[in-house]
C-alpha cells in the first residue's frame, strides 16, 4: 500500500485539486480515503434496504476509481446491488471487487470451503468479502488462474 503518497495527499486536503497525487492509489487506499469521509455505508442507495446485519460497500459510478472525480462518483450498496452494480458497469472489472483478497487467500478460501467446515457466509466475514464472492471463488469464476 503506497501510504507515503496517502499521507502527502491527506495534507493536502481541501487544497487544490492539481496537488493530488492520489489518482492511482491503490483500491484499499482509496475505500479508507472515501470512508474518511463519507463514514461507513449503512445504507443501499439501489434498493434501499437498511439492516445493521448486512455488510455494506462504496461502489464506484464512473469506473474510474480516481479520487479527483470526488465524493459524488460514489454511492453505498448492500453487498447484493454492489455485485449487481459491478456486473452491469464493470464487466470486466474483476479485479477491483476481489483485490482484498490475496492468492494466498484465494487458496485458503478454497482449501476451506472444500472442507465443508465453512459455509460461503462464515468465509465472507472472515474475509471481509461478499458471499457471492466466496462462492465465484470456489466456483472459480474469479481468480481462474490459481
Ligand atoms: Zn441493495
Amino acid at each position: 500500500m503506497p501510504t507515503g503518497i496517502y499521507q502527502r495527499t491527506e495534507k493536502h486536503r481541501g487544497e487544490n485539486i492539481h496537488n493530488w497525487k492520489g489518482d492511482n492509489v491503490g483500491y484499499g487506499a482509496l475505500h479508507d480515503w472515501i470512508r474518511k469521509r463519507l463514514g461507513t455505508p449503512n445504507i443501499c442507495y439501489e434498493c434501499g434496504v437498511k439492516d445493521e446485519n448486512i455488510k455494506y460497500q462504496w461502489a464506484n459510478i464512473s469506473g474510474e476509481y480516481k479520487r479527483s472525480n470526488g465524493l459524488k462518483d460514489w454511492k453505498r450498496l448492500c453487498c447484493k446491488c454492489h455485485v449487481k452494480f459491478d456486473i452491469r458497469n464493470h464487466p470486466k472489472g474483476e479485479k477491483f471487487w476481489s483485490a482484498k483478497l490475496t492468492k494466498d487467500k484465494v487458496i485458503e478460501i478454497r482449501k476451506k470451503y472444500s472442507f465443508y467446515k465453512y459455509g460461503s457466509h462464515t468465509l465472507a466475514k472472515e474475509f471481509n468479502v461478499c458471499p457471492s464472492t466466496i462462492l465465484r471463488i470456489v466456483k472459480k469464476k474469479l481468480w481462474k488462474h490459481i
